[in-house]
C-alpha cells in the first residue's frame, strides 16, 4: 500500500487545458464529429483507389490519414487521461467507452487504406517509394507492407479475420476471463489475484509464504481449463504460422517489432549464457534478507533498510540536474513538465496505481501519472517517466505516424533517463548500506526487465515447439516445461517449490504470444547507448537526442546508426549484461563492507 506521508506532491496535478476544458467541453463532440465526417469522405475518395494513385496522389492520402487519425486521438487521450486521474467518477469511464466505441468505428472505416496499399505489387511500390514526394511516409508506408509475403488472397484474408472473433480472440478472453475470476483465500478473505501479487512485496516473510501457498492453491481448480485454452491458442497460431509459411513460431512478432529473427536469436543467446548473472544476485539477496536460499516468493522481498521520503522539490530537483547535466536542453524541456502543469503527481483515491507518460497528438505536449510517495524508487520512476517525456517532446514535429515507436524502442529514453538519474543518487550517497541498497534495487528491476522475460520467452519457446511436435500438452507437461525455464534461471540459487502453477498467471501467454522479450531488448538497447555515453561522454549528447528526434521514423537497426551502435552485431547484448554484472561486483564488494558478505 502506498504511504500517506506529506511529500509536497499532494497538490501537484496536471493542466489538461490544453487538451479541453472539461468533459462537458463542446468541442469534443465538435471533433469526434469532425473525424467521422472526414473519415467517410476519404473513404468514398480513395476507397478501391489506392493502387491507382502516384506518388504525390499517395503523399496526400496519408497525410489526410494521419489527420483524420490525430482529430480522433486528442478526444481519446484526454478522456484516458481524466479517467485515470479518477477512475471513481462514473461520467468519466462512460466517456472513456464512448469514445472507444467511435473510435473502434472509425478505424473499420480507413482499415481499407492498409491492406490495399499492402496488396500493390512490389515493383509498382518500390518505384512510388523511391519517389522524392514520399520522403516523409517512406519508413511508415514501408511499415506497413512488412507482413506482405506471409499474406494469403484476399477471400482467404477475409475469412481468417473475421473467424478470428469466434477464435483466438474469443479463446484468449475467456482465459483473461478465467484469471480475473480467479479468487485466493488469505485469513478467511477471498481477495483478486492482483491483490495477492501485492503482498509478495511484502517485508514478512511468513506474510509472503501463505500468500504464495494460497496463490498455488487458487490456480489448481481451473488449470486443466487454463491448459486446455493455451494449448488451443497454441495450435490456432501453428495453423497461422503454417498456413502463412512463417519459418518460427515468433517470426511474426518479430517482423511487427520491427527486428529480425537472428537478432532476437542473439539477444536470447547473449542472455541465457549469463544466468550466472541473476544466480548471484539471488545468493546475495539471500544473505542481505538473513535467509540459505530463496524461495521463489522472496524474489521481490524489499532488501532496504532506508526509509528515508524525499520531499518532492527535492526529486524534481535530482531528476531536472540529472537532464541538465547531460544536456541543457534536455534539462530546459524536462523543467517544463513541472512549471507548466504536465504531471500529475500525488497517491490519491481512485487514482490509477504506477505510471505512465503519454503522447497525446501533434500540437500538444505529453502527459505524466505518478503515484509518488518519495521513496527512491518513485524518483527514478519520475526520471524514466520524464525520459518518455522527452522523447515524446523531441519526436513531436514529424506527427503521429513518424513519431510513435514499436516497443524495440520505445524505452530508449526512459531507461537512458532513469540511468542518468540512478548514477546521481548513487554519486551522493556515502554510507555503505544506503549505496549496497540503491545498486540492489537497480539490478533488481535490470533482472525483472531482462532476464526474467527471455526465461518466459524460453517457455513460450518450448511450449510453441513442442505442442507443434507432440501434439495437445497435458498439465502436467506445460508445467515441466515452466519449471525446466526457470531453474535454468535461478540454477540452485531460488527454490521453486510450488511453483509449478505459476505459468498460468501471465495474460501475455495466450494475449499476446511472443511478447515478453522485447523489454529485454527495449533494457539493453538504451543500456548500450547510455555506456556509450559513459565512454565518449560529450560526443554523444547531440547524437542522442538527433536519435529521440527521429521518433519512430526509422527502422531500430537505422536509429540505433545515429549512436554509432550496430544491432546486429550480438556483442550489443553481451556489453549491456557485463555492465549489470559489473554492478553486480560492487553491490557484493559493499555486502562484505557491511558485514552482509
Ligand atoms: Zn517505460
Amino acid at each position: 500500500m502506498a504511504t500517506t506521508e506529506v511529500t509536497g506532491a499532494e497538490e501537484v496535478a496536471w493542466d489538461l487545458g490544453d487538451l479541453y476544458n472539461g468533459i462537458d467541453d463542446p468541442r469534443i463532440d465538435e471533433h469526434v464529429s469532425q473525424a467521422e465526417a472526414d473519415a467517410g469522405v476519404f473513404r468514398e475518395r480513395y476507397h478501391g483507389k489506392i493502387a491507382e494513385l502516384d506518388a504525390p496522389g499517395l503523399a496526400e492520402a496519408v497525410a489526410e490519414h494521419e489527420r483524420i487519425e490525430s482529430t480522433i486521438v486528442r478526444p481519446l487521450t484526454y478522456a484516458h487521461l481524466v479517467f485515470a486521474a479518477n477512475m471513481g467518477e462514473p461520467a468519466h469511464g462512460a466517456l472513456v467507452a464512448r469514445l472507444g466505441e467511435k473510435a473502434a468505428a472509425l478505424e473499420t472505416q480507413l482499415l481499407f487504406f492498409a491492406l490495399e496499399w499492402a496488396a500493390v505489387d512490389d515493383e509498382v511500390a518500390d518505384r512510388l517509394l523511391a519517389d522524392p514526394a514520399l520522403d516523409d511516409w517512406r519508413h511508415h508506408l514501408r511499415s506497413q507492407r512488412k507482413f506482405r509475403p506471409y499474406l494469403l488472397s484476399e477471400p482467404e484474408e477475409k475469412v481468417l479475420t473475421e473467424k478470428t472473433v469466434s477464435g483466438v480472440s474469443a479463446w484468449s478472453r475467456l482465459y483473461e476471463e478465467q484469471l480475473g475470476a480467479l479468487r485466493v483465500g488469505i485469513d478467511g478473505e477471498e481477495i483478486a489475484l492482483e491483490s495477492a501479487m501485492a503482498r509478495l512485496f511484502d517485508a514478512d516473510r511468513d506474510v509472503r509464504r501463505t500468500t504464495a501457498g494460497a496463490i498455488t492453491e487458487a490456480l489448481g481448480p481451473g488449470l486443466r481449463t487454463r491448459t486446455f485454452v493455451f494449448n488451443t491458442i497454441l495450435l490456432d497460431k501453428s495453423i497461422d504460422d503454417r498456413l502463412r509459411k512463417y519459418p518460427t513460431w515468433i517470426s511474426a512478432r518479430n517482423l511487427a517489432n520491427e527486428t529480425t529473427d537472428e537478432a532476437v536469436e542473439a539477444l536470447v543467446e547473449a542472455t541465457t549464457s549469463r544466468y550466472d548473472v541473476p544466480q548471484r544476485y539471488y545468493k546475495l539477496k539471500a544473505r542481505l534478507l538473513g535467509l540459505d536460499r530463496l524461495d521463489h516468493f522472496d524474489r521481490f522481498a524489499p532488501v532496504s533498510t532506508d526509509a528515508v521520503k524525499r520531499p518532492w522539490d527535492e526529486a524534481r530537483r535530482i531528476v531536472v540536474d540529472a537532464y541538465t547535466d547531460f544536456s541543457v536542453d534536455a534539462g530546459e524541456i524536462v523543467s517544463r513538465f513541472f512549471d507548466e502543469q504536465w504531471i500529475d503527481a500525488p497517491v490519491r483515491d481512485d487514482k490509477r496505481t504506477g505510471a505512465f507518460c503519454a503522447t497525446t497528438v501533434p500540437g500538444v505536449h505529453p502527459y505524466v501519472l505518478l503515484n509518488y510517495t518519495g521513496d527512491r524508487r518513485s524518483i527514478l520512476t519520475l526520471a524514466h517517466e520524464l525520459g518518455h517525456g522527452l522523447h515524446g517532446v523531441l519526436a513531436q514535429p514529424l506527427g503521429l505516424f513518424n513519431s510513435s515507436t514499436p516497443l524495440t524502442t520505445a524505452e530508449t529514453a526512459s531507461v537512458f533517463g532513469e540511468a542518468l538519474t540512478f548514477e546521481r543518487l548513487l554519486a551522493d550517497e556515502e554510507d555503505p548500506r544506503n549505496r549496497l541498497d540503491l545498486l540492489a534495487g537497480r539490478i533488481e528491476d535490470a533482472i525483472a526487465t531482462t532476464f526474467r522475460q527471455i526465461a518466459m520467452n524460453r517457455f513460450e519457446h518450448a511450449a510453441h515447439t513442442a505442442r507443434r511436435e507432440d501434439g495437445e500438452l497435458a498439465p502436467d507437461r506445460v508445467e515441466e516445461l515452466w519449471l525446466e525455464a526457470q531453474t535454468a534461471l535461478f540454477g540452485d540459487s531460488v527454490s521453486t517449490e510450488g511453483y509449478g502453477p505459476w505459468w498460468s498467471y501471465i495474460p501475455h501467454f495466450t494475449g499476446t504470444p511472443g511478447y515478453v522479450y522485447a523489454y529485454a531488448y527495449g533494457y539493453l538497447f538504451s543500456l548500450a547507448i547510455y555506456r556509450q555515453y559513459v565512454r565518449e561522454g560529450d560526443a554523444m549528447v547531440e547524437p542522442y537526442l538527433e536519435l529521440l528526434r527521429a521518433g519512430g521514423s526509422r527502422a531500430p537497426e537505422e536509429l540505433a546508426k545515429i549512436v554509432g551502435l550496430d544491432l546486429t552485431d550480438p556483442a550489443i547484448w553481451a556489453s549491456g549484461i557485463d555492465a549489470l554484472s559489473e554492478e553486480l561486483d560492487e553491490a557484493e564488494r559493499l555486502a562484505a563492507e557491511v558485514g552482509l558478505g
